[in-house]
C-alpha cells in the first residue's frame, strides 16, 4: 500500500479488475432496463463520483446527470444518523426516470431520506444503484434494484470512499482497521 493513515491498516477486499467487471455488468443490465428512455442519474456527492464517471461508460442510453450532497460521516467511523441535504439538485425531477447512485448502503438511513424526500418532487420513477451495500447494518429497509458487491460490517476506504477526505483515490475498495 503505498501510504496509510498512521495507526491504520488497509487490507484489499475488492481489487480493481472485479470492481471494473461488477461495474460494466451493472451498466449492462442498466442499458437492458432503460432501452428506448432517457434516464437522468443523481449522484451522491463525494463518495458515488467515481462509481459514476465509470458506470456512464458503459451506460449506451440516453442520461442526463446531476449531484446532490448529504451530511454524512464527518471524519468519523461510525455514523450520525443524520441526514440533510446540503446541496440540491439543479434540475427539475418531475415526470423524469431518475435513479439515485450512491456508493454504499449502510444504516439505509441516507438512502431512505433521500428517496423519500425526491419522491414528493414527482419523478416517473426512481431506482437505487448502490456500489456497496452492508446489508448486516441496515436499520430502515432499502429496496436497490442495482447493487454491485455485498460485503461484511467493516470500514471500507477506496475507489472514491474515504476516511477524512482520504483514500478516495485507491482504485481498489479495502477494509480499514485502527491499530488497537
Ligand atoms: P447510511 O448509513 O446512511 O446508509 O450511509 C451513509 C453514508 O455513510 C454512505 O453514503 C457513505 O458515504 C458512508 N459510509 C457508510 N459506510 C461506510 C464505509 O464503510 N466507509 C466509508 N468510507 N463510508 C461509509
Amino acid at each position: 500500500m503505498p501510504f496509510t493513515t498512521p495507526g491504520a491498516q488497509l487490507k484489499v477486499l475488492i481489487d480493481e479488475r472485479q470492481l471494473q467487471q461488477r461495474v460494466k455488468d451493472l451498466g449492462e443490465q442498466i442499458s437492458r432496463d432503460y432501452q428506448g428512455k432517457h434516464l437522468h442519474l443523481i449522484c451522491i456527492l463525494k463518495g458515488a463520483c467515481v462509481f459514476l464517471v465509470d458506470l456512464i461508460r458503459h451506460l449506451p442510453v440516453d442520461i442526463s446527470i446531476d449531484f446532490m450532497a448529504v451530511s454524512s460521516y464527518a471524519n468519523s467511523l461510525h455514523t450520525s444518523g443524520e441526514v440533510k441535504i446540503v446541496k440540491d439538485l439543479d434540475s427539475i425531477i418531475q415526470g423524469r426516470e431518475v435513479m439515485i447512485v450512491e456508493d454504499i448502503l449502510d444504516t439505509g438511513l441516507t438512502v431512505d431520506y433521500l428517496t423519500r424526500s425526491l419522491r414528493t418532487r414527482a419523478p416517473s420513477s426512481l431506482s437505487i444503484c448502490a456500489l456497496l451495500s452492508k446489508p448486516t447494518r441496515r436499520i430502515k429497509e432499502v429496496n436497490a434494484t442495482y447493487v454491485g458487491f455485498e460485503i461484511p460490517d467493516e470500514f471500507v476506504v477506496g475507489y472514491d470512499l474515504d476516511f477524512a477526505e482520504r483514500y478516495r483515490n485507491l482504485p481498489t475498495i479495502s477494509v480499514m482497521k485502527k491499530d488497537e
